[in-house]
């Protein structure tokens, strides 16, 4: 495996390889990998002739006040397991390398990055498609993979593929879970041991709500105000950044459940911001 900094360099690997005819996987994440961005490369490695997975920091995806500067990190560690699970290439580029002291262009998809994390992160989607743009005219993937953990991101990512006529195949995995039932993330390791025994009610309330709907809410509102409720009886450590109900590929808020609704919530448990949603099937 060959772990490279030089966009050049990976890029110019990447043409040799596709002028060779052969297919390349790509995964991007920010590093500090864990068993959900292990299954990404797991799924995405059978289906390719080569995989690069990066590692970056994306500094334009964060707001100020965010946790950039102390964004976990295992360099050798994540290259040993991404090696392990059969990466050709892992690139890790310093953020000067992506940006050019003057950088000016950006990638924006405003209508679904409105809502949940994007009301929060005004600028956080903006700096996701861009980076992951440059990630994927670098690489020139034939598929790439990205977590249902970030389902709007998800979307977002299909609808920029979509609109830019970006010639790569979006793969989207399940989100893989601790086994009391949260969600593998980087930032978890923020938690405290008393905070990450609370975590787990995240995923219950959301269960919860599935629940409720299968037998008969239907009042997205009522639906909301019961999970803040829920919420404030069972992580009353836990600050709700939002709780919504949404189309699931277009992320507008709904009313009236009546088809497949996204539950998404961001909940603020210490020092960690956690992400989890739930598909309702209807
Ligand atoms: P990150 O390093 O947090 O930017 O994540 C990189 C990729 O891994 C994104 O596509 C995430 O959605 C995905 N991911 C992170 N955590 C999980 C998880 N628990 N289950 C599935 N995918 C995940």
């Amino acid at each position: 495996m060959k772990i490279l900094t030089d966009p050049i360099e990976l890029q110019h690997q990447c043409l040799t390889w596709r002028n060779q005819g052969l297919t390349i996987g790509l995964v991007p994440t920010m590093g500090f990998l864990h068993d959900g961005h292990m299954s990404l490369i797991d799924m995405a490695r059978p289906q390719c002739d080569k995989l690069v997975v990066t590692l970056f920091v994306n500094p334009t995806q964060f707001g100020e006040n965010e946790d950039l500067d102390n964004y976990p990190n295992d360099f050798d560690g994540d290259c040993a397991k991404a090696e392990a699970h059969g990466a050709d290439i892992v690139f890790a580029p310093a953020p000067d390398a992506m940006y050019a002291p003057d950088h000016s262009t950006w990638v924006n998809v405003p209508p679904l990055g409105t809502h949940l994390c994007g009301a929060s992160r005004p600028i956080h989607f903006r700096g996701v498609c861009t980076v992951v743009t440059k990630l994927f005219n670098l690489v020139q993937p034939t598929k790439a993979v990205f977590g249902q953990k970030d389902w709007q991101q998800l979307a977002i990512i299909r609808r920029m593929v979509r609109d830019l006529n970006i010639p790569v195949e979006i793969l989207g995995h399940p989100i893989v879970r601790e086994t009391d039932g949260l969600a593998l993330s980087s930032r978890n390791a923020y938690l405290t041991e008393a905070e990450r025994a609370a975590a787990p009610a995240i995923r219950q309330g959301l269960l919860k709500l599935a629940e409720r709907v299968k037998n008969g809410t239907r009042d997205a509102e009522a639906a909301k105000h019961w999970l803040v409720k829920e919420y404030a009886s069972t992580l009353p450590m836990g600050i709700v950044d939002y709780i919504e109900l949404v189309t699931p590929d277009s992320i507008e808020p709904v009313t009236t459940i009546s088809s497949p609704t996204l539950a998404a919530v961001a909940i603020r448990v210490g020092k960690a911001r956690l992400l989890d949603n739930i598909l309702i099937e209807v």
